[in-house]
């Protein structure tokens, strides 16, 4: 379970997040919600231990995430931007959390006679990894370009594969598909919810689209101002919201 408990930030004198607790079930769709600039970003950060809450913890099956180190925490990020490395191929960036993970693994291993112990055997272990993650989002054929020669959505996938590779207990992603045109959109939403029900692990799923969010969702999270106002199923959300700028901002387009 992913518990995020009484979490604040402030941004100097700003507060951007005012107390956000939210408990999330092994396996449960949360979609997050609510207005630009309400703190979706700044709150998915936390989670994923890239920025410390000014106060409140996040643990995630009992483990402070914060107190992890990053290539050991067992959740995997998605930024909008995919933050795709631009000088390494497809297959070297998916295989990038391997490394690194590899690397700070390594340094708690003696080396043996100068040389890494089993370095061949751990270099095939991960490119079958980075080919099956791959395989799955069906990029196999693509693992030797660089991201600059890749469309928008398959440089999303490559951001998914590197996510998935790490085979993560809860994955976090950030508006992933607000840079696809509408009808990849609907495909990659396709994919993601599959992806969701054949891994069995935690979606945080941040979106501006309600849509998306109605339908990919075990949960909603509505969040304005720094706060979640209510997070509940969506047909509660939507035909009993319990407080009235979650039905206003519902019932607008965007
Ligand atoms: P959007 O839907 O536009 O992506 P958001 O809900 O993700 O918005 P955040 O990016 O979390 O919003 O930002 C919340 C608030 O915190 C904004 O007012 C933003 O300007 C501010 N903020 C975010 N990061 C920083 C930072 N590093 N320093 C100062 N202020 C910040
Ligand atoms: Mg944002």
């Amino acid at each position: 379970q992913l518990s995020i408990t009484s979490i604040t930030k402030r941004f100097g004198e700003t507060p951007v997040l005012k107390g956000v607790s939210l408990d999330v079930a092994n396996g449960e769709f949360v979609s997050l919600v609510g207005p630009s600039g309400c703190g979706k970003s700044t709150l998915l950060r936390i989670i994923a231990g890239l920025e410390a809450p000014t106060t409140g913890s996040v643990t995630l099956g009992g483990v402070d995430v914060t107190a992890t180190r990053a290539a050991d925490r067992n959740l995997s990020m998605v930024f909008q931007s995919y933050a795709l490395y631009p000088h390494l191929s497809v297959g070297e960036n998916i295989a990038v959390p391997l490394r690194m993970r590899e690397l700070t693994g390594l340094q708690r291993l003696p080396v043996v006679g100068g040389l890494m112990p089993g370095a061949k055997a751990r270099r095939q272990r991960i490119a079958s990894q980075v080919s099956r993650a791959a395989e799955m989002l069906e990029i196999g054929a693509l693992l030797d370009r660089k991201p600059g020669q890749l469309s928008g959505g398959q440089r999303q996938r490559v951001a998914l594969g590197r996510a998935l590779v790490r085979n993560p207990a809860a994955f976090l992603l950030d508006e992933p598909l607000s840079n696809l045109d509408a009808k990849l959109r609907v495909q990659t939403r396709a994919e993601i919810a599959e992806l969701h029900r054949t891994l069995g692990a935690t979606f945080i799923y941040v979106t501006h689209d309600q849509v998306e969010a109605m339908t990919m969702s075990d949960r909603i999270a509505v969040m304005m101002g720094g706060e979640i106002l209510q997070c509940a199923a969506p047909d509660i959300i939507y035909e009993d919201p319990d407080d009235i700028r979650v039905a206003e901002f519902i019932g607008s387009p965007k």
